[in-house]
């Protein structure tokens, strides 16, 4: 089986436009800004074995905010400049793939012989911490100080994407030496 790190994408790899402490995502190409230390953090991660998939919710083109064809084109950039295998996006919020529902997790542990048991969910948002939950991996929360609670307590909070990738490090080195 293999293992994974699921990162959520904005507010956790490319930067998000932070508003009243809620964060929006970006709307154009333009605007995209990988947020530092993501690249090294991704691949760190895929350099200690795990697989590395993008998991993001897009409700903003059906709401008529950003086109679908943006969206592709911010992912295609990411794909090019990142460690990562896989891109995953759910645009219909009443979607079994909608976090907090775990459906892309369980998509991508079928696809890619996944022991999710054995893999970590990174995200910034309650979304993100109920759908690692659902899916039963460790999830740490990127705490970005927004105006807005948790409903499941993650297993670890971090400040950044770059304190997400050591901590998951660290606890695969003593995975190793168990
Ligand atoms: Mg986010």
């Amino acid at each position: 089986m293999n293992r994974a790190v699921f990162l959520d994408r904005d507010g956790v790899i490319i930067r998000t436009d932070v508003q009243g402490g809620k964060p929006y995502a970006i709307t154009s190409l333009d605007a995209l800004e990988i947020l530092d230390g993501a690249e090294d953090a991704i691949r760190r991660l895929k350099q200690a074995g795990l697989a590395t998939i993008v998991v993001s919710n897009q409700p903003d083109v059906a709401a008529g905010k950003v086109t679908y064809d943006v969206v592709e084109a911010i992912n295609a950039e990411l794909m090019e400049k990142l460690d990562i295998d896989e891109i995953k996006t759910c645009f219909d919020t009443a979607a079994p793939c909608y976090k907090p529902r775990p459906g892309m997790l369980l998509e991508a542990a079928g696809k890619h012989a996944i022991d999710l048991s054995g893999s970590y969910m990174v995200g910034d948002r309650w979304r993100d911490i109920g759908a690692g939950k659902a899916a039963g991996c460790f999830t740490v929360f990127i705490d970005c100080g927004y105006a807005e609670m948790l409903i499941d307590a993650p297993d670890a909070t971090v400040g950044s994407v770059a304190e997400a990738a050591d901590l998951i490090l660290s606890l695969e080195s003593k995975r190793e030496t168990l």
